[in-house]
Formats: C-alpha cells, sequence, structure tokens
C-alpha cells in the first residue's frame, strides 16, 4: 500500500481528490458483493422517494377528474397511483434498516483489516526507536483513538462515503424532474444551489475539524481529568488529602482552556458560513420557486407538472444541510486512516524484516555471543550510552550484568535483543553478525522478561503461553514451565486454576502479588525455552522486589537454568553472585567482568559496591529482626539470602 504523503498543502480539488482515493483504498478491504450491494441499495433508497413524488403528483392530477365523476368510479380514475406512491415510501422504510445493516457490515470489514494492519504496524512493523518518539506515539494515539471507538473509524468513513450515494442520487432525480418539468435552466439551478451549500458546509466542517486536531493536546489532558477524578484509583488519596475542591477547580479551568476556543471557533469556522451559505440557499431556491409560480401563473404547468415540480425543489432546498450518518465519520475516521499509513511509511523505512513464520527458525548459528567494540546513541546528536563495549556471553554459561542505574544495562538489553542496531561495532552469534539475518529469526531464539514485562489481563494459561503461542494449548507443557519457574502453586491456589484471568476486574479473576506476577513471567520465558529459545533474558524483573525475595529468585532461576546461555541484568550487586560470571558496567562500557571471588579479590569497584549493599542489607536485617521481635512476631520461613560472608 502505498502511504499517503503530504509535501505541500493540496487546494480544494487536492483535498477532495486525497480523501476520494483514500475512500477508495478502504473500500479495497470490503467483499465485492458486500460493496455492490450497499451501492445498489444506496441508489435505490436514494431515487425511491423521487419516485414517491412522481406517483403523488400523478396521484394530485387525477383528483379533480375523480372528484368530478360520478358514483364510486373516483377509485377507478386515480388507478394505481396511490398504491404506487404508498408502495414507493412503504419500501423506502424498509428498505432504511438495511442501509445501516449493510454499512455496519462495511465498517465492520474495513475495520477488520485496518486493526489488522495497525497491529502489525505497532507490534511488529514499527522500529522500537521509533516508539519511542514523542511525535510517532501522537499519531500513533491518533490511529488508535478510531480502533478504540473514541471517535470514528476508518471504517465509519467507508461506510459514511458510500451513504452519500443515496443523498446524490436524490439529489440527482429531484433536479432531472425539475428540468424536465420547468427547462435545464432551473434544474441546473436549483442541483447548483445544493452543491455550494454543501461545499461550503463541508469546507466548514472540515475547517472546524482541523481546529479540534489542534487542541488534541487540551483534550487529552481535560479527558485524563475526568477519568482520574471519576475513576476509583483516586478515591483513597481524595479523602485523605481532601483533593475534591482542588480538582474541582482544576476541572473547570481545564474544561474551559479546551472549551472555549472551541466553541470560539464553532462560532467562527461554522455560524458565519452558515449565514452567508444561507442567504444562497435563498437566492437559488427563490428564484425557481419564483420560475414555477410564474409558469403555474401563466397556465403553462398542467397540475402533474406543478405538483412534480414544487416538490422536486424543496428536496435540493434541504440538501445542503449537515448529513448524520456520513459527516463527522468520514472526517474524522479518515483522519484516524492517515494516522495508520502514516505509521505505515515509517514501519516500511525501518529494518522490521520479514514477519516471523511460525515453526521454522532460522539458522542462526550457536555459540558465544560477542559484542564487539559496541557503540550506540539514542538520537544522532545525543551521547554514546555504551562505547566501545566489548563483551562475551558464553554459550550454556549464565553472565550477570550489574551496574548503577542509567549504566546502560536496559540499552545493553535492548541491543542483544535487538530491538536496537548499534551505532557503531557489531555484535556476532557463533562468529556470524545478527545484522545477517532477519531480526524476526532472532527474536525466536530468545526468551525475554523486561523490567516492565506485560501483565496480560488474560488467563494464566494465556499469560504463561504467550511465551509461545504455538503452545499454548499444551497444558501439560504450561504446567511444566509454570513448575519450573515456582508458579505451580501460584496457579493451583486461583480459582480457576490456569483459567483464571489474572485480574481482580474479571469476575472469579484474581489479582496477583508482584512476586507471584514475576513467576508467571518467567513461566511464560521458560517456555519459550522449552519450546527451543536458547538465550534467556532477564532485565532487572525483580525491580519490586525487597532483597531477600530477589535473592532467592535470583538463585533459583539460576539452578533452573542451569546449560541454558542466559543474561541476568540487576542494580544490587549482591543478587547474582552465584552467576558463572558477573560483568560490571560503567558509563557505557566493561569496567570489571570475573566470578564473584574473582572480583571481591580484585578489590575494586564491584568490590566495594558489593560491600556497601551487604552492609545495607545486613543493617535492613537487622533492623526488620527488630520490629518483628517488638510485634512479637515470629520470623518468616528461613529463604535462601544473600549472605554476606563474601564482603568479609
Ligand atoms: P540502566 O538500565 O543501566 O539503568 P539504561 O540503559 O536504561 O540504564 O540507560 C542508560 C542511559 O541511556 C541513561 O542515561 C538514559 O537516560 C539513556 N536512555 C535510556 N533510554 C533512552 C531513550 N529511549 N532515549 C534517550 N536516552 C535514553
Amino acid at each position: 500500500m502505498r502511504p499517503a504523503h503530504h509535501v505541500t498543502e493540496p487546494g480544494w480539488f487536492g483535498r477532495r481528490a486525497d480523501r476520494w482515493r483514500s475512500v477508495g483504498r478502504l473500500l479495497r478491504h470490503t467483499h465485492p458483493a458486500l460493496l455492490t450491494a450497499t451501492i445498489a441499495l444506496h441508489i435505490t433508497v436514494g431515487l425511491l422517494p423521487v419516485v414517491f413524488i412522481a406517483w403523488t403528483s400523478r396521484l394530485i392530477s387525477r383528483v379533480p377528474d375523480a372528484l368530478s365523476s360520478s358514483g364510486g368510479s373516483g377509485w377507478a380514475v386515480l388507478g394505481l397511483a396511490p398504491l404506487l406512491a404508498v408502495c414507493a415510501f412503504v419500501v423506502q422504510q424498509l428498505l432504511a434498516p438495511f442501509q445501516s445493516a449493510l454499512g455496519e457490515l462495511v465498517t465492520r470489514q474495513v475495520d477488520g483489516a485496518c486493526i489488522a494492519r495497525l497491529m502489525r504496524c505497532a507490534l511488529t512493523g514499527l522500529p522500537v526507536a521509533e516508539l519511542e518518539r514523542q511525535d510517532v506515539l501522537d499519531i500513533l494515539s491518533d490511529a488508535r483513538g478510531g480502533f478504540e471507538r473514541v471517535s470514528p473509524t476508518p471504517g465509519d468513513a467507508a461506510a459514511g462515503a458510500l451513504a452519500l450515494i443515496a443523498r446524490y442520487a436524490q439529489l440527482t432525480g429531484a433536479s432531472v424532474m425539475v428540468a424536465l418539468v420547468l427547462g435545464p435552466g432551473p434544474g441546473a439551478l436549483v442541483a447548483v444551489t445544493a452543491l455550494v451549500i454543501r461545499f461550503g458546509q463541508r469546507g466548514s466542517l472540515d475547517r472546524f475539524g482541523a481546529l479540534r486536531i489542534g487542541l488534541a493536546g487540551e483534550r487529552r489532558k481535560l479527558n485524563y481529568l475526568r477519568r482520574t477524578a471519576g475513576g476509583p484509583a483516586l478515591a483513597k488519596e481524595a479523602r485523605m488529602l481532601g483533593l475534591l475542591p482542588w480538582l474541582r477547580e482544576r476541572h473547570t479551568a481545564q474544561a474551559r482552556g479546551y472549551l472555549d476556543p472551541l466553541w470560539e471557533g464553532r462560532r467562527r469556522l461554522l455560524f458565519r458560513p452558515f449565514v452567508g451559505l444561507a442567504a444562497v440557499g435563498l437566492v437559488g431556491g427563490g428564484g425557481s420557486l419564483y420560475v414555477l409560480a410564474r409558469e403555474g401563473a401563466n397556465g403553462s404547468l398542467s397540475l402533474l407538472q406543478l405538483s412534480v415540480a414544487l416538490q422536486a425543489v424543496l428536496i435540493p432546498m434541504r440538501f445542503g444541510v449537515y448529513f448524520p450518518e456520513s459527516d463527522v465519520q468520514t472526517r474524522d475516521g479518515l483522519a484516524a486512516y492517515h494516522a495508520l499509513t502514516r505509521l505505515e511509511s515509517m514501519a516500511a523505512g525501518g529494518p522490521a524484516g520479514p514477519e516471523r513464520q511460525d515453526g521454522a527458525l532460522a539458522t542462526v548459528p550457536e555459540g558465544p555471543i560477542r559484542f564487539e567494540d559496541v557503540s550506540f546513541r539514542y538520537q544522532d546528536d545525543g551521547p554514546d550510552v555504551l562505547s566501545g563495549l566489548d563483551l562475551v556471553l558464553e554459550h550454556g554459561r549464565s553472565t550477570a550484568v550489574v551496574g548503577l542505574n542509567g549504566a546502560g544495562k536496559t540499552t545493553l538489553v535492548k541491543l542483544l535483543a535487538r530491538l536496537h542496531e548499534p551505532s557503531v561495532g557489531r555484535i556476532t552469534a557463533g562468529g556470524t553478525p545478527l545484522s545477517g539475518f532477519p531480526a524476526a529469526d532472532w527474536h525466536r531464539r530468545i526468551a525475554v522478561i523486561f523490567q516492565d514485562f506485560t501483565r496480560y489481563q488474560l488467563t494464566a494459561a494465556e499469560n504463561i503461553g504467550l511465551g509461545r503461542p504455538d503452545r499454548m494449548d499444551d497444558r501439560e507443557a504450561l504446567l511444566a514451565a509454570a513448575g519450573r519457574a515456582g508458579a505451580r502453586e501460584v496457579i493451583e491456589r486461583l480459582p480457576n486454576g490456569l483459567d483464571t484471568v489474572l485480574s481482580g476486574q474479571y469476575e472469579n479473576g484474581s489479582d496477583l502479588s508482584g512476586g507471584q506476577w514475576q513467576r508467571v513471567a518467567l513461566s511464560r520465558a521458560l517456555l519459550a525455552v522449552d519450546a527451543g529459545a536458547s538465550l534467556l533474558i532477564l532485565d532487572e524483573p525483580t525491580a519490586q522486589l525487597d532483597v531477600r525475595a530477589e535473592a532467592a529468585f535470583f538463585d533459583r532461576f539460576l539452578e533452573m537454568t542451569e546449560g541454558i546461555t542466559s543474561v541476568i541484568v540487576a542494580h544490587r550487586f549482591s543478587s547474582v553472585r552465584r552467576a558463572d560470571r558477573i560483568v560490571v558496567l560503567a558509563d557505557g562500557a566493561v569496567a570489571e567482568s570475573g566470578t564473584h571471588e574473582e572480583l571481591m579479590a580484585l578489590d575494586g569497584r564491584y568490590a566495594d559496591l558489593f560491600r556497601i549493599q551487604a552492609e545495607r542489607f545486613a543493617e535492613e536485617q537487622a533492623e526488620a529482626a527488630a520490629a518483628r521481635a517488638t510485634a512479637g512476631t515470629l520470623p518468616r520461613a528461613a529463604q535462601p539470602v544473600p549472605t554476606p560472608e563474601g564482603a568479609r
């Protein structure tokens, strides 16, 4: 699909042509039979009022004859006219629901395809580096607004554009009737008047739409306030801190910040042009009515002609107003669609590589993974976050990467996971550069638990199964992975076991603690390992655990994953001392590396920080013990703890 580029602002015709091209592209997502049926139906429904006018006029024209005929023969004079007029009316009423039903189908087909495109774009197509840019996030939020039905969707735009066919069929039919009766001049006059008003109104609506888009930031702030102030999340703090008066004032101020310019714009952009357009309508409509009256007075029109012309003139006069079934839908739905095409053009420029094919593992070589003189910066003009980094991750061994906050640990993981590519240098696996094969193939070879791993509001089975979607239904495999991650007990305690939704927001759902979630995330990663992933990465998934629990988690992890190439990132030095190798990262490069014992013997940065953290840990332990003694509670059951003996 060719992305829409807006290099220069297009003119009046250009904008309309763009809009119809977009509608055309959207309609390619509908089934041809559905499209044909919808168009045929709209034309029929559009022309039925014209048929109605024809038969009622015929009926009216025969009324004098019917009245003058004697006895019961009056009905005979009217003939089928009343029946056909009623039929046209009834059929139009009967078809109206089908119009909306077919519109719904069009919306669904178009949105289904567009949502698939958006997912492909956001989840795999767009480079992660793009998704970290503010302007890209704004566009994404515009596109999603449509898909979350906060505003009209691209499907609504497609259905709305098709609905215009009925309107224009009706206008054409009515103008032709006026032309047939009063002549081409009045026919053209009513048609042109209707179109001038229509395009004028639609243009105002577009300009008002642009103003609304420009106020997106203010709207987002207002929506945030409304959601927060009306939601349960604030209930506690609002009471404790007495936030209500402040919130009320803040909301009023924010609402004015958004609504004042909007209302001013509505007056300026919608009301004033409306007055001008109404004047055009008055002149055009008045002119055609004048011709009608003059011809009528001359006696040059039959009753039939008079009746047809009078009814037909009224249709174009009512045409120029706003169309509720189409106008906002096409304007906002196409805006969401344009946001999507912009994202797609960004994704097309990125190094996303081909889509992942389930089942087919590419021949990514096994063997040690090397960072060779790797430097990386997030922005071209930004600082180097990693610089000249050399690092070997031994095959089948565990490597812990430790360092203070901001040392570049997560960045290293992102490069290893190929969410970003090195600015300088290269990463190799078994001697082959990673950039030599598709990122998607590499992704299948690794299992990662990120610091902010996703807590899906889905069942426990799905939360684990997402580690390898093609094994989702293999309950044995899910339970085995859960068992190895220490999550078996967590699952057994859930009301519906593996089928429990892991969120209290659902019926029979269940919330998990931070530590329990970590085990579920570890199960997910271990399932991927069971299914063939050969590199396991943990990026500080234990941040909210206390020292003792974190150490227990890592110890268990190292035990479970023996023989697997693994990388553990931690900022607490004391937690990972059992790793086969520890790498200390500082200022974007490896400062020290070796086993815990070697690094302690080196007595450098690692030894220093380990001692400080171990001392703090001992203090925390003593304080906790004292608190327990005061409270008269028993100490918790012993868990493996990081004994600071290495520090002594
Ligand atoms: P660590 O995981 O060791 O705490 P990070 O890798 O998260 O460190 O960050 C290293 C440096 O890179 C920090 O100075 C951080 O501000 C910067 N950084 C991280 N992510 C981005 C980003 N998306 N854009 C720009 N700078 C970033």
